[in-house]
């Protein structure tokens, strides 16, 4: 049996290698490194895939969040709500730009922004919220849609870990992650669904004017060579992250079928065993599985996570301290107990392997040693 590991980037590799190294090379051959035709030529492959209007090649996800939120024409201390339990950039950026994090709590089953928590956020001050479809499951966008349009609010999506998910409105349209609110972000890190060979990201709106901001905060807010119109930032993919791309969108489907099915494995196997929490599927969203991720209920963690080990198994704490108990980010207006739903969730979860490369004969491995261990 292959080694097994959280993410498999080599096996993945090996079978698309004839393409992805032709597409490199090709990038070599003509020295064109930086906005060259790859680049352009992902950008309208993924803006088809998604159906959506504009999306612009930037330099990794935390831009594109930076990008988006700098396009909005926001002032200091305006506020921006987004949930306390994610990875760091979401709240990073806020912050760096002098608005104000606002922090909600999620809920349990699906780990993401709880609507209810949202309501009671909104301020004033509130201009734009920024639901994270967490572990690859869009939120519950058309409430969120809704609460935004009332309080007219900017909606941007943190789609780094759900590229390839859809959600289903109740009028029956089907909408890909990223792209149902005003701007949606994404992050072509390694390990992320679509992922290239170094760092990468992109932002999709179906705005015109939102778009070509935000394509000049991204190129130093120059519209006209060397006439800058605003401040913008240095922040592009680079052409052999295109030319890696372009392969990887073509088997992007595969690849989320490949991780549901180890997904319905996982959950088959753990679905009778009542001290492991499965995650919740929304009715909404399909689920693409960035992360597969259990909650222990009355098994010790870091046990479990030495006996894994120990046999060969990586397993991972996504995340361990919710935002509000970031040393960086502590404030007087949050303590704990707080947000009682994240705070729990840091203190259970436990994500097992998941990508696109793993064998029945892995899965059965991993399901049979976290079974042995906590039954
Ligand atoms: C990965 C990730 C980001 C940041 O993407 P980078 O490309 O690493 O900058 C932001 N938000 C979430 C939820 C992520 O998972």
């Amino acid at each position: 049996m292959k080694n097994i590991q959280m993410v498999d980037l080599k096996s993945q590799y090996q079978k698309i290698k004839s393409e992805v190294d032709a597409g490199i090379q090709e990038v070599i051959d003509t020295t064109s490194f930086i906005k060259g035709g790859k680049v352009t030529d992902f950008q309208h492959q993924l803006e088809s895939y998604l159906n959506v209007k504009h999306v612009i090649p930037v330099g990794n996800g935390t831009d594109a969040l930076q990008i988006a939120l700098m396009s909005l024409g926001l002032k200091p201390g305006d506020e921006v709500i987004t949930p306390t339990f994610t990875f760091i950039a979401t709240a990073e950026v806020v912050a760096l730009l002098g608005l104000t994090p606002v922090l909600v709590d999620v809920e349990f089953g699906t780990f993401n922004i709880s609507v209810e928590s949202l309501k009671k956020a909104i301020t004033p001050k509130t201009k734009a919220i920024v639901p994270v479809h967490l572990f690859g499951q869009n939120a519950d966008m058309e409430p969120i849609l809704a609460l935004a349009k009332e309080h007219n609010l900017f909606v941007i999506e943190d789609a780094c870990q759900s590229i390839g998910s859809v959600y289903t409105f109740s009028d029956g349209r089907h909408v890909h992650s990223g792209c149902m609110g005003d701007i949606g972000c994404t992050s072509f890190f390694p390990s992320k669904n679509l992922g290239c060979f170094g760092d990468g990201g992109a932002i999709f709106t179906n705005n015109d004017e939102l778009a070509a901001r935000m394509r000049s905060i991204s190129n130093h807010g120059m519209v006209i060579r060397y006439h800058h119109d605003m401040v913008g930032v240095n922040s592009r993919l680079d052409s052999i992250q295109a030319a890696v791309l372009e392969v990887k969108l073509k088997h992007l489907d595969e690849y989320c079928a490949n991780r549901i099915a180890a997904a319905d494995y996982y959950d088959t196997a753990f679905g009778d065993c009542d001290k492991l929490i499965l995650p919740a599927r929304s009715t909404q969203s399909t689920h693409v599985f960035h992360q597969y991720t259990l909650k222990l209920k009355g098994v010790n963690r870091s046990e479990l996570q030495k006996f894994l080990s120990d046999k060969g198994i990586p397993a991972m704490i996504y995340y361990p301290v919710p935002l509000h108990f970031q040393k960086a980010y502590q404030d007087d207006r949050y303590q704990a107990g707080d947000f009682p739903i994240a705070e729990k969730l840091s203190e259970c979860v436990l994500s097992l392997p998941m990508h696109t490369e793993l064998s029945e004969e892995q899965l059965e491995y991993i399901t049979r040693n976290v079974l042995e261990f906590v039954v």
